[in-house]
This record gives structure tokens, sequence and C-alpha cells, in this order.
């Protein structure tokens, strides 16, 4: 049996990208390879939200009674080592018990998994398939891993992945997908660590592959369409959705018809942050 380190397992509607709408279990692991601190800062500038909240981190019994922050990584806790005491490790047998009891039939009927972090791409590949393979898992059909694109399938889990699409027919399949949400400039992370156009094309081997931009200025959006070149040079074929930066309402709603705007413009495609309108972005949706 495997274990995984996980920030949150919640069940809720996911709020971005292809599977808009979708209701879906939301499996956040920790660990992750960014800081990501530029986030909603002046060019060149870190945020230090998250150090502020990390000097008061006895005071939070459970990991979804850390504070939001506004600034930086909005799920700073599934990686930063100062709140890892906040994420258990759980074998995969009882997350996949944990899964069914949040499901409104307590089993996978329509349902979504999303596999999300953090970066759920680092050591946690060698666990995926335990879990994916569990008996309560069986009926599930559709998963999306929530990746920034920076890490390489190992062989074995590519090979795991490639057995879902050699049995794709109407009896056996799995649809996999890799939101990709590459990290522009506006992150703080540098260019070069950041966009990995030859990892990226290499998920297309093994399921469906998008991209998704965070864009809140035009500096944003010409960093994006900078990075889409590279994408499309190294054979990229997905489709393309630029998304409102703003984990909080009021940052959001301050961006979201210019960046829709920008992406019917540009034949791109608009993802909205439906957590923020319906949650207000809280832990757990
Ligand atoms: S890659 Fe994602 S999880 Fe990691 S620091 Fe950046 S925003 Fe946060």
């Amino acid at each position: 049996m495997s274990k995984l380190k996980v920030s949150e397992l919640f069940y809720s509607i996911q709020g971005e990208g292809r599977y808009m709408g979708v209701p879906s279990v939301f499996l956040r692991v920790f660990g992750c390879n960014f800081t990501c601190d530029g986030f909603g800062m002046p060019r060149g500038e870190k945020s230090n939200e998250r150090n502020v909240i990390a000097n008061r981190v006895s005071e939070f019994k459970q990991y979804k009674d850390l504070p939001l922050v506004h600034t930086g990584c909005d799920s700073y806790a599934s990686w930063d080592p100062r709140f890892k005491d906040l994420s258990p490790v759980l074998t995969t047998d009882s997350i996949a018990e944990s899964i069914c009891e949040m499901l409104p039939y307590k089993e996978w009927r329509d349902e979504h998994l999303v596999i999300t972090g953090g970066e759920p791409l680092l050591g946690w590949q060698r666990a995926y398939p335990n879990l994916l393979d569990h008996p309560k898992m069986q009926e599930l059909k559709e998963i999306t891993f929530e990746t920034n694109g920076t890490q390489k399938l190992t062989p074995e889990f590519a090979s795991y992945l490639h057995t879902w699409k050699s049995h794709h027919n109407k009896d056996f399949w799995r649809e996999i997908t890799f939101s990709v949400s590459a990290k522009l400039p506006c992150s703080g992370e540098k260019w070069e660590d950041a966009i990995c156009p030859e990892i990226v094309v290499e998920y297309e081997d093994y399921g469906t592959v998008y991209l998704k931009f965070v864009i809140a200025t035009e500096q944003d959006f010409a960093d994006a369409e900078c990075a889409i070149g590279a994408y499309r040079k190294a054979g990229f074929t997905g489709h393309v959705y630029l998304m409102p930066v703003g984990g909080v309402e009021s940052v959001y709603a301050l961006n979201n018809r210019r960046v829709a705007d920008l992406a019917m413009k540009n034949g791109l495609r608009y993802s909205d942050r439906l957590q923020v309108p319906l949650f207000k972005n809280e832990w757990g949706t």
C-alpha cells in the first residue's frame, strides 16, 4: 500500500478550465518546486504574507483554519515546510475510503477527480497507480492533474497511464487530463525554470493537455503570447486558456471581463474561477 502527504481532500465544483462546473473531488498533495511569491506584487517584488502567517503557525490546528492570502501562492500551506504538520500522511486505502464517503451516492457516478497541489507530479507519481487501482476507485472515469508543467513523467507512471490509453473502449476507459498552469514572470519564477515546452508536449502522449495562463496585466498577456509561441514551436497541439488573476473576489471582479475580452480577441479560451464568486475561494472549495 502506498502513502501520500495530503493537504486537502474535499468535494466541490471544479471552477476552472476544461471541467468547469463538474462536481469533483480534489486531492491536494503536499510539495512544490516553486514558491510563486510574485503573484499580486509589483514586478520584482515578493509577497511576505505567508512568512507573517508562518510566524503564527502554532495558532492553527488544521489546514482549513489558515488565513487566505491576497498575494503570492494561494495554496502556500501545501508546500511551505513550515506548515507541513497540517498535512497528514495517509494511505491510499484511507484516501479511497474517505473519497467514497464524500461522494453523494458513496460511489463514483459522473464526478471527476482532480489531483492538485502544490505540484502533484513531483515524487507522488509513484503512489497514484495504487490509489487509482483501488477497488473503490474502479468506476472513476475522468482524472485531471493540475500541474505547473515542469515535471517529467517517470517511465513507470507513463507506462501506467499508457494502459488506460490503450484500453480506451466503451467498457474500460479513463480520460486523463493535464491542466498545465505554466508560470509567467508575474509569478516571480524564472522563465527558464517555468516554461518547459518539451516536458508538456510529452504529456500529450498520455492524455488531453491544455495550457492555462493567469493574466493580470497587458505585460502578462505579452508574456503568455511569447510562451504560447514556445509551446507551439515544440509541437504542443492543445487548447490555451486565459484566466483572470484573483483568489479574492475584489481582485477577480476587477479583471475577469477584461481577460474574457482578451481571450475572444485572440482566439483563445477563457477560463473563469468559479470558486471565487461561488465559494469566496475558501479552503475546501
Ligand atoms: S506552482 Fe502552484 S502550488 Fe506551486 S507555488 Fe506556484 S502557484 Fe503555488
